[in-house]
């Protein structure tokens, strides 16, 4: 027979690991916010980033397409939250380099925290991994939201610096403009369009080569193609090489390695057209940044292995759709020829998605990103 105090230890031992289970354990506080079960992996991530895309830019190119909008598709939604380290309200520097390294730092900051130290960002983290890689965007590939994902600058005006980050990267294929801080550069003499080729690169540029969409990519090369010497035109002046360059790039890292790939495609301009106060602008951006959304989510369904994750890095404009407004005709007010503070729609679809519901800051999305692709393990 055991003893009386003998009984009173055996519960006391039950109370204990009762309380102990019911105590959150570091890997309780590791799941994502906003989803408790188990998350699949993907093989692919593609990153989708409309600049200055906020709810109301969203609302107001669905009501100038009949009501409807690509964004229907999605069933994993959330919202995070934007400001900076050093702002309410944030830039793309500090909001890109938040997706990109996950860390709050100062506006202006391109891939550095905000002691103004480097920090690794997913590119590099998925290069480290053997994965493949990629940057699209519709403005110079050395501007802040693609710069914030392969350069190291205290300050985004240092575009000549960022380009250094492409010769320090073993990026599979970048696609935009600003082939001027590569080839005629104010920093130094350097030629990088050579020093590229001379590591192996296929470069290639759309006045000698023509359209994106026709470009013979050499097999076992790593690409680059300039679409502009600085910044490129807006798509309403006939700038239209994002879905073709959407589809090249993904139709080459699908077999570029067997450890999958990450890129990231911006639709840059939608944020040009906010600090323009031009609605029409905003909205034919954004309904080419729709288009863009569609091929990856095409690539995605047809490969069955690819996280899609489509996010802006803030609002720009305080854009509003207007009483007086009508169907394919509305009337837009903006508040402001900078950005605002609004919390920003994540969508999400493929494997590991449902990690991106909830509210969180910026930052998560690339906790959630490196989680969902276990880099850095
Ligand atoms: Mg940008
Ligand atoms: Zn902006």
């Amino acid at each position: 027979m055991p003893s009386d105090k003998h009984i009173i230890g055996i519960l006391f031992a039950v109370l204990m690991v009762v309380i102990s289970s019911c105590t959150p354990t570091q890997q309780a506080a590791a799941v994502p916010v906003g989803y408790t079960g188990e998350l699949a992996h993907p093989k692919n991530v593609i990153l989708l980033i409309g600049d200055g895309m906020g709810l109301p830019q969203i609302t107001g190119a669905m009501y100038m397409n009949d009501n409807k909008t690509i964004f229907e598709q999605f069933k994993n939604i959330g919202f995070h939250k934007t400001q900076s380290a050093d702002n309410l309200v944030t830039d793309s520097a500090a909001g890109a380099t938040a997706f990109a390294s996950g860390v709050k730092t100062y506006n202006g900051a391109v891939g550095v925290n905000a002691k103004k130290e480097p920090v690794p960002t997913l590119l590099e983290l998925a290069e480290e991994k053997h994965m493949a890689t990629g940057l699209v965007a519709t403005s110079s590939i050395t501007h802040a939201t693609p710069g914030a994902f392969i350069g190291h600058v205290a300050s985004r005006q240092d575009m000549d610096g960022i380009a250094l980050g492409f010769i320090d990267s073993d990026i599979d294929i970048f696609i935009g403009g600003g082939m001027d801080y590569f080839a005629r550069r104010k920093a130094d003499d350097r030629d990088l369009v050579a020093e590229l080729k001379a590591k192996g690169y296929q470069i290639s540029n759309f006045f000698d080569d023509g359209d994106i969409g026709r470009l013979n990519i050499k097999s076992g090369h790593n690409i680059g193609y300039f679409t502009a010497n600085a910044e490129p035109l807006p798509y309403s002046e006939g700038r239209d090489y994002l879905v073709p360059a959407t589809k090249k790039a993904l139709s080459f890292l699908d077999k570029r390695s067997e450890n999958g790939f990450f890129i990231m495609i911006e639709g840059s301009q939608i944020d040009w057209g906010g600090h323009a106060n031009d609605a029409n602008y905003v909205v034919t951006e954004l309904h080419e940044f729709e288009k863009v959304i569609a091929a990856a989510l095409d690539y995605a369904a047809k490969d069955g292995n690819t996280l899609v994750i489509v996010t802006a890095d803030h609002e720009t404009g305080g854009f509003a759709v207007q009483p007086g407004s009508k169907l394919n005709d509305i009337q837009v007010a903006f508040t402001t020829k900078s950005h605002t503070a609004l919390m920003i729609p994540v969508f999400a679809m493929g494997p590991g998605a449902e990690a991106f519901r909830g509210i969180y800051e910026n930052t998560a999305i690339f906790d959630k990103i490196k989680a969902a692709l276990k880099l850095g393990e």
